[in-house]
Protein backbone atom coordinates (compact mmCIF):
# COMPACT_ATOMS: atom_id res chain seq x y z
CA UNK A 1 0.00 0.00 0.00
CA UNK A 2 1.43 3.39 -1.05
CA UNK A 3 2.18 5.82 2.01
CA UNK A 4 1.16 8.93 2.34
CA UNK A 5 3.26 12.00 1.68
CA UNK A 6 2.51 15.12 2.97
CA UNK A 7 4.86 18.09 1.34
CA UNK A 8 5.52 21.73 0.82
CA UNK A 9 5.69 23.40 -3.06
CA UNK A 10 6.55 26.57 -4.16
CA UNK A 11 3.36 28.53 -4.56
CA UNK A 12 5.44 31.92 -5.26
CA UNK A 13 8.65 33.47 -5.54
CA UNK A 14 9.80 35.92 -2.62
CA UNK A 15 11.83 38.46 -5.27
CA UNK A 16 12.23 41.77 -3.55
CA UNK A 17 10.97 41.40 -0.55
CA UNK A 18 10.85 39.10 2.95
CA UNK A 19 9.54 35.76 2.52
CA UNK A 20 5.85 34.75 3.57
CA UNK A 21 3.51 31.64 4.83
CA UNK A 22 1.77 32.23 1.73
CA UNK A 23 5.05 31.51 -0.40
CA UNK A 24 4.39 27.92 0.47
CA UNK A 25 1.39 25.19 -0.85
CA UNK A 26 0.60 21.85 1.34
CA UNK A 27 -0.27 18.98 -1.05
CA UNK A 28 -0.89 15.95 0.17
CA UNK A 29 -0.45 12.83 -2.31
CA UNK A 30 1.95 9.68 -2.31
CA UNK A 31 5.02 8.41 -1.83
CA UNK A 32 6.61 7.15 -5.39
CA UNK A 33 8.05 3.04 -5.25
CA UNK A 34 11.22 3.11 -5.94
CA UNK A 35 12.56 2.15 -9.35
CA UNK A 36 15.71 0.60 -10.01
CA UNK A 37 18.64 2.17 -8.77
CA UNK A 38 16.18 4.27 -6.83
CA UNK A 39 15.85 4.83 -2.70
CA UNK A 40 12.91 5.37 -0.90
CA UNK A 41 13.55 8.05 2.60
CA UNK A 42 11.69 8.65 5.25
CA UNK A 43 12.75 12.18 6.03
CA UNK A 44 13.63 12.33 9.64
CA UNK A 45 15.61 16.40 10.07
CA UNK A 46 15.51 18.90 7.70
CA UNK A 47 17.92 21.72 7.39
CA UNK A 48 17.65 25.81 6.94
CA UNK A 49 19.62 27.84 5.12
CA UNK A 50 19.14 31.44 3.74
CA UNK A 51 20.16 30.31 0.21
CA UNK A 52 16.53 28.75 0.04
CA UNK A 53 15.48 31.83 -0.56
CA UNK A 54 17.57 32.46 -3.10
CA UNK A 55 17.07 29.49 -5.07
CA UNK A 56 12.92 30.32 -5.16
CA UNK A 57 13.94 33.75 -6.18
CA UNK A 58 15.48 31.95 -9.12
CA UNK A 59 17.27 34.93 -10.70
CA UNK A 60 20.43 32.68 -11.85
CA UNK A 61 23.38 31.83 -9.72
CA UNK A 62 25.05 28.29 -8.67
CA UNK A 63 21.79 26.14 -8.03
CA UNK A 64 19.24 24.71 -10.29
CA UNK A 65 16.61 26.74 -11.26
CA UNK A 66 13.31 25.87 -8.70
CA UNK A 67 10.21 26.12 -10.36
CA UNK A 68 6.21 27.36 -9.11
CA UNK A 69 4.64 23.80 -7.88
CA UNK A 70 8.10 22.41 -7.21
CA UNK A 71 8.57 20.45 -3.78
CA UNK A 72 10.57 23.07 -1.58
CA UNK A 73 14.47 21.92 -2.26
CA UNK A 74 15.98 21.12 1.11
CA UNK A 75 19.29 19.03 2.84
CA UNK A 76 17.86 16.07 4.96
CA UNK A 77 18.74 13.30 6.67
CA UNK A 78 16.68 10.32 6.62
CA UNK A 79 16.36 6.22 6.88
CA UNK A 80 15.62 4.28 4.14
CA UNK A 81 12.38 2.58 3.81
CA UNK A 82 12.60 0.27 0.65
CA UNK A 83 15.65 -0.15 -1.68
CA UNK A 84 16.00 -0.30 -5.24
CA UNK A 85 19.69 -0.19 -5.09
CA UNK A 86 22.26 -2.80 -3.72
CA UNK A 87 24.16 0.02 -2.15
CA UNK A 88 21.30 0.68 0.48
CA UNK A 89 18.96 -1.10 2.79
CA UNK A 90 16.23 -0.39 4.28
CA UNK A 91 17.25 1.19 8.11
CA UNK A 92 20.22 2.84 6.17
CA UNK A 93 20.72 6.38 7.76
CA UNK A 94 21.11 8.77 4.78
CA UNK A 95 21.38 12.49 3.98
CA UNK A 96 20.95 14.22 0.35
CA UNK A 97 18.64 16.75 -1.29
CA UNK A 98 15.22 15.58 0.38
CA UNK A 99 13.17 18.42 0.08
CA UNK A 100 9.92 19.74 2.65
CA UNK A 101 8.49 16.05 2.37
CA UNK A 102 7.68 13.24 4.39
CA UNK A 103 8.97 11.10 1.94
CA UNK A 104 11.84 11.39 -0.94
CA UNK A 105 12.39 8.66 -3.58
CA UNK A 106 15.79 9.80 -5.27
CA UNK A 107 18.33 8.16 -7.13
CA UNK A 108 20.75 6.15 -5.16
CA UNK A 109 23.96 8.07 -6.78
CA UNK A 110 22.29 11.06 -5.03
CA UNK A 111 22.20 10.02 -1.62
CA UNK A 112 25.14 9.78 0.80
CA UNK A 113 25.36 6.93 3.48
CA UNK A 114 26.14 8.20 7.54
CA UNK A 115 27.24 6.40 10.32
CA UNK A 116 24.57 6.18 12.91
CA UNK A 117 26.54 7.76 15.41
CA UNK A 118 26.01 10.71 18.04
CA UNK A 119 27.21 12.76 14.76
CA UNK A 120 24.60 11.94 12.40
CA UNK A 121 22.59 15.06 13.02
CA UNK A 122 25.90 17.31 12.52
CA UNK A 123 25.84 16.08 8.79
CA UNK A 124 23.20 18.55 8.63
CA UNK A 125 25.56 21.33 10.34
CA UNK A 126 28.64 21.18 11.17
CA UNK A 127 29.99 18.30 9.09
CA UNK A 128 27.93 19.57 6.18
CA UNK A 129 27.40 22.52 4.16
CA UNK A 130 27.49 25.65 6.98
CA UNK A 131 30.77 23.20 8.33
CA UNK A 132 32.38 23.38 5.12
CA UNK A 133 32.05 26.80 4.40
CA UNK A 134 33.49 27.52 7.64
CA UNK A 135 36.65 25.35 6.95
CA UNK A 136 36.99 26.23 3.66
CA UNK A 137 36.33 29.39 3.72
CA UNK A 138 39.04 30.07 6.48
CA UNK A 139 41.28 27.88 5.36
CA UNK A 140 41.30 28.65 1.32
CA UNK A 141 40.09 32.56 1.65
CA UNK A 142 40.69 33.91 5.16
CA UNK A 143 44.02 32.21 5.80
CA UNK A 144 44.39 33.67 9.25
CA UNK A 145 47.85 33.35 10.67
CA UNK A 146 48.31 32.69 15.09
CA UNK A 147 47.95 36.35 16.60
CA UNK A 148 45.78 37.55 13.72
CA UNK A 149 42.10 39.48 14.93
CA UNK A 150 38.96 37.67 12.68
CA UNK A 151 36.10 39.91 12.97
CA UNK A 152 32.61 37.45 12.06
CA UNK A 153 29.42 38.78 11.37
CA UNK A 154 26.50 36.66 11.41
CA UNK A 155 28.22 35.02 14.63
CA UNK A 156 25.66 33.20 16.13
CA UNK A 157 24.91 31.34 13.11
CA UNK A 158 25.71 27.89 12.37
CA UNK A 159 28.37 29.17 9.71
CA UNK A 160 29.58 32.20 11.97
CA UNK A 161 29.90 29.91 15.13
CA UNK A 162 31.43 27.15 13.46
CA UNK A 163 34.23 29.83 11.31
CA UNK A 164 34.89 31.64 14.76
CA UNK A 165 35.91 27.96 16.70
CA UNK A 166 38.26 27.14 14.01
CA UNK A 167 40.03 30.57 13.81
CA UNK A 168 40.27 30.12 17.89
CA UNK A 169 41.97 26.70 17.36
CA UNK A 170 44.51 28.80 14.45
CA UNK A 171 45.49 30.87 17.67
CA UNK A 172 43.58 33.73 16.51
CA UNK A 173 41.75 36.51 18.43
CA UNK A 174 38.29 36.41 17.72
CA UNK A 175 35.30 39.02 17.70
CA UNK A 176 31.66 38.02 16.62
CA UNK A 177 29.05 40.10 15.88
CA UNK A 178 25.36 38.98 16.32
CA UNK A 179 22.58 40.49 17.37
CA UNK A 180 20.89 40.33 21.21
CA UNK A 181 22.87 39.45 24.32
CA UNK A 182 21.94 36.06 24.79
CA UNK A 183 24.14 35.15 21.00
CA UNK A 184 26.45 37.22 22.65
CA UNK A 185 26.82 35.46 25.73
CA UNK A 186 26.82 32.40 23.88
CA UNK A 187 29.88 33.03 21.37
CA UNK A 188 31.84 34.72 24.45
CA UNK A 189 30.39 32.20 27.08
CA UNK A 190 30.58 29.18 25.79
CA UNK A 191 32.24 29.20 22.42
CA UNK A 192 35.82 31.04 23.12
CA UNK A 193 35.16 33.76 21.21
CA UNK A 194 37.43 36.72 22.81
CA UNK A 195 34.45 38.97 22.48
CA UNK A 196 31.17 39.83 20.84
CA UNK A 197 28.82 43.10 20.30
CA UNK A 198 25.55 43.02 19.72
CA UNK A 199 24.53 45.18 16.59
CA UNK A 200 20.87 45.26 17.73
CA UNK A 201 22.43 47.60 20.41
CA UNK A 202 25.90 48.76 20.08
CA UNK A 203 27.79 51.31 17.93
CA UNK A 204 29.74 48.18 15.59
CA UNK A 205 32.27 50.92 14.37
CA UNK A 206 32.96 51.79 18.01
CA UNK A 207 32.94 48.49 19.51
CA UNK A 208 35.03 46.52 17.07
CA UNK A 209 37.88 49.66 17.34
CA UNK A 210 37.61 49.15 20.92
CA UNK A 211 37.92 45.29 20.70
CA UNK A 212 40.65 45.51 17.52
CA UNK A 213 42.32 48.32 18.04
CA UNK A 214 45.07 47.24 15.77
CA UNK A 215 42.66 46.52 12.53
CA UNK A 216 40.71 43.32 11.55
CA UNK A 217 42.98 40.99 9.28
CA UNK A 218 40.27 38.28 8.10
CA UNK A 219 36.95 39.73 7.67
CA UNK A 220 34.54 37.41 7.75
CA UNK A 221 31.05 38.96 5.97
CA UNK A 222 27.53 36.60 6.28
CA UNK A 223 25.66 40.29 6.47
CA UNK A 224 26.66 43.16 3.84
CA UNK A 225 25.17 46.21 3.91
CA UNK A 226 26.14 48.42 6.85
CA UNK A 227 28.04 46.09 8.66
CA UNK A 228 30.27 45.21 6.03
CA UNK A 229 30.90 48.65 5.32
CA UNK A 230 31.82 49.75 8.46
CA UNK A 231 34.09 46.78 9.11
CA UNK A 232 36.00 47.78 5.80
CA UNK A 233 37.12 50.57 7.39
CA UNK A 234 38.69 48.89 9.83
CA UNK A 235 40.60 46.56 8.17
CA UNK A 236 44.37 45.73 8.76
CA UNK A 237 47.69 46.12 6.01
CA UNK A 238 46.74 42.84 3.85
CA UNK A 239 43.67 42.19 4.99
CA UNK A 240 41.54 39.09 3.47
CA UNK A 241 38.04 39.78 3.03
CA UNK A 242 35.47 36.77 3.01
CA UNK A 243 32.27 37.25 1.35
CA UNK A 244 30.08 34.20 2.60
CA UNK A 245 26.82 35.50 2.51
CA UNK A 246 24.47 38.84 1.91
CA UNK A 247 21.27 38.20 4.11
CA UNK A 248 20.91 41.98 4.83
CA UNK A 249 19.56 42.21 1.27
CA UNK A 250 17.24 40.02 2.41
CA UNK A 251 15.18 41.73 4.50
CA UNK A 252 14.66 44.56 2.32
CA UNK A 253 13.22 45.18 -0.75
CA UNK A 254 16.17 46.84 -2.14
CA UNK A 255 19.64 46.25 -2.58
CA UNK A 256 21.32 47.94 -0.30
CA UNK A 257 24.19 50.18 -1.36
CA UNK A 258 27.81 49.48 -2.59
CA UNK A 259 30.22 49.80 0.17
CA UNK A 260 31.40 53.33 0.59
CA UNK A 261 34.23 52.00 2.00
CA UNK A 262 35.68 49.49 -0.32
CA UNK A 263 38.31 52.05 -1.60
CA UNK A 264 40.40 50.83 1.68
CA UNK A 265 41.19 47.98 0.24
CA UNK A 266 43.25 49.77 -1.90
CA UNK A 267 44.87 51.72 0.40
CA UNK A 268 45.57 48.64 2.59
CA UNK A 269 46.65 46.33 -0.15
CA UNK A 270 43.78 43.57 1.13
CA UNK A 271 41.67 41.41 -0.84
CA UNK A 272 38.53 41.17 -0.67
CA UNK A 273 36.81 37.94 -1.97
CA UNK A 274 33.57 35.56 -3.16
CA UNK A 275 33.19 32.25 -1.27
CA UNK A 276 31.50 29.42 -2.91
CA UNK A 277 31.65 25.80 -0.67
CA UNK A 278 30.98 23.61 -3.49
CA UNK A 279 34.39 24.78 -5.04
CA UNK A 280 35.85 22.37 -2.47
CA UNK A 281 33.64 19.22 -2.80
CA UNK A 282 36.57 17.07 -3.80
CA UNK A 283 38.24 17.76 -0.21
CA UNK A 284 35.12 17.57 1.93
CA UNK A 285 35.76 14.53 3.41
CA UNK A 286 39.15 15.42 4.76
CA UNK A 287 37.41 18.96 6.53
CA UNK A 288 34.70 16.45 7.80
CA UNK A 289 37.09 13.88 9.64
CA UNK A 290 38.97 16.95 11.41
CA UNK A 291 35.73 18.86 12.25
CA UNK A 292 34.73 15.34 13.77
CA UNK A 293 37.86 15.23 15.85
CA UNK A 294 37.57 18.39 16.85
CA UNK A 295 33.64 18.12 17.99
CA UNK A 296 34.68 14.84 19.80
CA UNK A 297 37.36 16.55 21.82
CA UNK A 298 35.67 19.34 22.74
CA UNK A 299 37.22 21.93 20.77
CA UNK A 300 34.07 22.69 18.42
CA UNK A 301 30.69 23.11 20.46
CA UNK A 302 27.56 22.79 18.55
CA UNK A 303 24.02 23.98 18.60
CA UNK A 304 21.16 22.69 16.80
CA UNK A 305 17.80 25.33 16.69
CA UNK A 306 15.43 22.21 16.41
CA UNK A 307 11.76 22.77 15.86
CA UNK A 308 9.47 20.16 15.02
CA UNK A 309 6.70 19.31 12.65
CA UNK A 310 6.78 19.31 8.73
CA UNK A 311 3.80 21.83 9.30
CA UNK A 312 6.04 24.66 10.51
CA UNK A 313 8.49 24.56 7.72
CA UNK A 314 7.76 27.83 6.20
CA UNK A 315 7.78 29.76 9.71
CA UNK A 316 10.96 27.83 10.24
CA UNK A 317 13.00 29.29 7.29
CA UNK A 318 11.55 32.65 8.10
CA UNK A 319 13.07 32.28 11.58
CA UNK A 320 16.64 33.04 9.77
CA UNK A 321 16.07 35.96 8.26
CA UNK A 322 14.13 37.13 11.75
CA UNK A 323 17.86 35.73 13.48
CA UNK A 324 15.69 33.89 15.59
CA UNK A 325 18.04 30.76 15.48
CA UNK A 326 21.02 30.15 17.58
CA UNK A 327 23.59 28.32 15.89
CA UNK A 328 21.82 25.55 13.36
CA UNK A 329 18.64 25.78 12.47
CA UNK A 330 17.10 22.47 11.61
CA UNK A 331 13.51 20.91 12.17
CA UNK A 332 12.62 17.47 13.22
CA UNK A 333 10.36 15.66 11.56
P1 LIG B 1 22.62 31.43 10.09
O1 LIG B 1 23.76 32.38 10.29
O2 LIG B 1 22.51 30.27 10.99
O3 LIG B 1 21.23 32.23 10.19
C1 LIG B 1 21.06 33.47 9.64
C2 LIG B 1 21.42 34.60 10.65
O4 LIG B 1 21.60 35.80 9.92
C3 LIG B 1 20.30 34.92 11.63
O5 LIG B 1 20.30 34.08 12.76
C4 LIG B 1 20.57 36.37 11.98
O6 LIG B 1 21.42 36.45 13.11
C5 LIG B 1 21.35 36.89 10.76
N1 LIG B 1 20.57 37.90 10.05
C6 LIG B 1 19.37 37.74 9.46
N2 LIG B 1 18.96 38.90 8.91
C7 LIG B 1 19.93 39.81 9.17
C8 LIG B 1 20.11 41.19 8.85
N3 LIG B 1 19.18 41.87 8.16
N4 LIG B 1 21.22 41.80 9.28
C9 LIG B 1 22.15 41.13 9.99
N5 LIG B 1 22.06 39.83 10.31
C10 LIG B 1 20.96 39.18 9.89
O7 LIG B 1 22.65 30.95 8.58
P2 LIG B 1 23.82 30.15 7.85
O8 LIG B 1 23.21 28.99 7.17
O9 LIG B 1 24.96 29.92 8.77
O10 LIG B 1 24.27 31.19 6.72
C11 LIG B 1 24.99 32.36 7.06
C12 LIG B 1 25.37 33.09 5.79
O11 LIG B 1 26.30 32.30 5.07
C13 LIG B 1 24.18 33.31 4.86
O12 LIG B 1 24.28 34.59 4.28
C14 LIG B 1 24.35 32.21 3.82
O13 LIG B 1 23.74 32.54 2.60
C15 LIG B 1 25.87 32.15 3.74
N6 LIG B 1 26.41 30.89 3.20
C16 LIG B 1 27.24 30.98 2.16
C17 LIG B 1 27.80 29.85 1.64
C18 LIG B 1 28.76 29.98 0.49
O14 LIG B 1 29.20 28.99 -0.08
N7 LIG B 1 29.12 31.20 0.14
C19 LIG B 1 27.49 28.58 2.18
C20 LIG B 1 26.64 28.52 3.28
C21 LIG B 1 26.09 29.68 3.81
P3 LIG B 1 21.41 37.77 14.06
O15 LIG B 1 20.35 37.54 15.08
O16 LIG B 1 22.78 37.80 14.58
O17 LIG B 1 21.06 38.92 13.19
Amino acid sequence: MALTNRQWLIAARPNDRMLLESDFEWKVGEARTPEAGEVLVRTLYLSFDPSQKGQMENIGGYAAPLHIGDVMRAGGLGEVVESNDPAFKPGDKVNGSLGWQEYATKPARELNKLEDDELLTEHLGALGGTGMTAYFGLSKLGKPFPGDTVVITGAAGATGSVAGQIAKIGGCKVIGIAGGPEKCAWLTEELGFDAAVDYKSEDVRKAVRRHAPNGIDVLWDNVGGDQLNVLLAQISLYARVVICGGIARYATDEMPGGPQNYFNLVFKRATMHGLLVLDYASEFPMARARIAEWIRGGRIRTRSDIQEGLESAPRTLIRLFNGQNIGKQLMKL
